[in-house]
């Protein structure tokens, strides 16, 4: 890994049925894991947990970001094997290529951005659905953001599962994290995708005007 690069993990969950300890805010927040933060269980509503590695802030037309790619063309690999999460990823690449703010490539080599599922390392019972990890230049930065240098989503098999999500609301989950990989936060309002507990909601306005400002 290139030496300027912070060497250090900024991670983001999209948290369903689990909230955290110690929340803090994704631009100050650097840890090497999953922070070590003891998940609390809570009731059951997925739309009563609460938040995670991205605090949200701002506005809810405006979804906030903290890191961006330089180039607006920015290059993906879909890892995942099995034809079903192909087509969750795909699909998830198109919502957001829709926007045409950035264009997403597919390479079969190193990508920016690489996207996949597994089962989560925390478990199907206390952890979120999906995660993103993310690194950036500590010397870079464009319109105020973090200029990103690698980003790796997934979608935990195991925890949608769990949950029965529909390939619909695993393509949401999907998208949220994607969302990440691009340098977006959460959204403090359930009309978007970066909505910390999204799993009815597909990109939206808030999302796309993120997006653009960031990548202004
Ligand atoms: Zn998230």
């Amino acid at each position: 890994m290139n030496n300027r690069l912070i060497g250090t993990l900024l991670i983001f969950f999209v948290v369903v049925g689990v909230g955290f300890a110690t929340p803090s805010h994704a631009s100050t927040k650097i840890a090497t894991d999953a922070d070590g933060a003891e998940p609390v269980k809570t009731a059951e509503a997925a739309s009563a947990v609460k938040s995670d590695g991205g605090t949200a802030t701002g506005k809810a037309s405006l979804t906030p970001a903290a890191k961006r790619w330089q180039s607006k063309t920015i290059t993906y690999r879909i890892a995942s094997k099995s034809s079903y999460y192909k087509s969750v990823w795909k699909s998830a690449v198109k919502k957001w290529s829709r926007s045409g703010v950035v264009r997403l490539v597919a390479t079969s080599g190193k990508a920016d951005i690489t996207l996949s599922n597994s089962n989560s390392p925390m478990g199907k019972y206390d952890s979120p659905v999906g995660i993103t990890y993310s690194s950036y230049y500590s010397n870079k930065s464009l319109n105020g953001l973090a200029v990103m240098a690698s980003a790796k989503s997934y979608v935990f098999t195991n925890v949608v599962n769990r949950y029965h999500y529909s390939k619909t609301e695993r393509t949401n989950v999907a998208e949220h994290e994607l969302g990440h990989a691009l340098g977006l936060e959460h959204n403090v309002g359930k009309q978007s995708v970066m909505y910390y507990a999204a799993r009815d909601q597909s990109v939206a306005k808030p999302d796309i005007k993120g997006l653009q400002h960031s990548y202004r």
